[in-house]
């Protein structure tokens, strides 16, 4: 009787996954509802930077090791409410998910009310054009990164964005490879689980990956 193979640790998946992406692509842990011990586990194998979805559940989960674990980056990947803006600056090192004005200005107005160290902004692009999701639409991104120019110099360093997930993910990816560069920014987050390795051939500089390197979520 052969034995099954045991499954992968999340050292084994990092391992695996960084090999995949290249060394010029840094591995975002998509951390949400993942329990404490995998995320010790990912500490453990040296994973260091980690993406969010939720303000609370990322305060929860960092504010203590923020102080203690040494070259965290913690980046915030789901949407942001304006009045959040305050916790969101004082925790995360980035926002990927600036996607339209008003949440420009209510980040401008946090900074300079807590003196929190800027975060670098990323925008978010619904390349799909999907009414529920977040991300400012591709025909209004070039009047969101002027007014983020404008209003924060330097802030913005990239574009994120998230498929639909019934459509095949190459042209999206593409698409918003092509946006980055018409804008000037260098950094592109995309690929999760499914097409880390596609996005990485396609440009990203950022890949969040979740259930791939922890294994499934808590419900
Ligand atoms: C959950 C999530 C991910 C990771 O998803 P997986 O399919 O588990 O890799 C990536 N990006 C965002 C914005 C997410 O919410």
């Amino acid at each position: 009787m052969t034995s099954p193979t045991p499954p992968e640790t999340i050292a084994e998946a990092r391992t695996r996954i960084l090999s995949e992406i290249g060394e010029s692509v840094t591995l975002v842990a998509a951390s949400k509802r993942q329990p404490e011990a995998r995320i010790e586990e990912a500490l453990a194998a040296r994973q260091r930077v980690f993406g969010e979805n939720r303000v609370q559940e990322a305060q929860a989960r960092w504010s203590e090791r923020k102080e203690q674990v040494e070259g965290l980056e913690l980046r915030l990947i789901g949407p942001l409410q304006t009045n959040k803006a305050e916790e969101a600056v004082a925790l995360f090192d980035v926002i990927e998910t600036l996607d339209r004005e008003k949440l420009l200005k209510a980040l401008v107005k946090a900074v300079e009310k807590t003196g929190a160290a800027p975060p670098d902004l990323f925008i978010q692009v619904n390349t799909g054009n999907e009414p529920q999701k977040g991300g400012v639409s591709v025909e209004d991104l070039p009047d969101l990164s002027r007014e983020a120019r404008e209003q924060w110099p330097g802030a913005v360093r990239g574009l994120m964005c998230i498929p639909p997930a019934e459509e095949p993910a190459g042209p999206h990816f593409a698409l918003l490879k092509k946006l980055a560069d018409r804008h000037g920014l260098s950094q592109v987050s995309m690929g999760m689980s499914g097409d880390y390795a596609l996005a990485a051939r396609l440009g990203a500089t950022h890949v969040r990956v979740g259930t791939a390197l922890f294994g499934a979520r808590e419900a």
